[in-house]
């Protein structure tokens, strides 16, 4: 049965640990010493570590880490990964903690990104963002549109394990966009609550990101009319996704 948890690291970044009772597997270590006395603490064997791009605050751990645990690391590979030892680049499957676990390319936020699904639960990294998504360091909107577009052809009850703690802020600007929404509202007022309680709101579902994540949403007449308010010409699904990725860059 397996089990995931996180290990919050930095500033609002999750470390997710996946494990069995035994073994596990950790994803995007962009710190090494909460990650080892979390192993130590719960006694766990480390048996792979996945990396889902190049950002430091996704990989900074690694060579402390394998320093103390000589394990796999399966990254993109062509992206700059400190120790990676399982280049991937996209529909491969491999094998972790006995499960098949389906890698998928997802360029955008970086060009070489990775999304990692596992029973269920998909890391993705910076792409998705629970009521958001990254922004776009090295792609173009229409490598972004597609990536999110893959993601969203996913099950709705696929769980959505992104890099960071961003909801709050994200739904904001979600409510921005779709004043009428009442899904994103009452979907604000939950990750408010959870978070004054310092819990995470990560993951969602997939159902919820298809309901209240304006970036999935790009065909909705709502948003293709909020976007026209500001761009004019934003009248396809990537102008229109463009357009929110800039309003969002300058709302926060
Ligand atoms: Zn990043
Ligand atoms: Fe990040």
């Amino acid at each position: 049965m397996l089990e995931i948890t996180f290990i919050p690291a930095l500033a609002d970044n999750y470390i997710w640990l996946l494990h069995d009772g035994n073994d596990a597997v950790i994803v995007d270590p962009g710190d090494a010493s909460a990650v080892i006395w979390r192993l130590k603490a719960e006694s766990y064997n480390l048996k792979a570590i996945l990396v889902t791009h190049h950002h430091v605050d996704h990989q900074a751990g690694l060579p402390t880490l394998l320093e103390n645990y000589p394990v796999p690391v399966y990254a993109p590979a062509s992206e700059s990964i400190t120790g990676r030892s399982r280049p991937l680049s996209g529909g491969e499957s491999i094998e972790l903690l006995g499960m098949a676990c389906e890698v998928i390319a997802i360029p955008g936020h970086t060009l070489g990104h990775l999304a990692y699904l596992i029973s269920g639960a998909l890391f993705c990294g910076d792409t998705l963002f629970t009521g958001g998504c990254g922004r776009l360091f090295e792609g173009t909107p229409a490598q972004m549109v597609d990536s999110l577009a893959k993601l969203a052809s996913l099950p709705d009850e696929t769980l959505i394990y992104c890099g960071h703690e961003y909801t709050e802020v994200n739904l904001r600007f979600s409510m921005a966009v779709e004043p009428g929404n009442v899904l994103t509202a009452k979907r604000s007022a939950e990750a408010s609550f959870m978070r004054l309680r310092g819990r995470p709101t990560v993951p969602s579902t997939l159902l919820q990101e298809k309901q209240t994540n304006p970036f999935l949403r790009c065909s909705e007449p709502a948003v293709v009319a909020a976007a026209r308010q500001r761009n004019p010409a934003a009248n396809d699904p990537v102008s229109v996704f463009a357009t929110l990725r800039e309003w969002k860059n300058e709302f926060c």
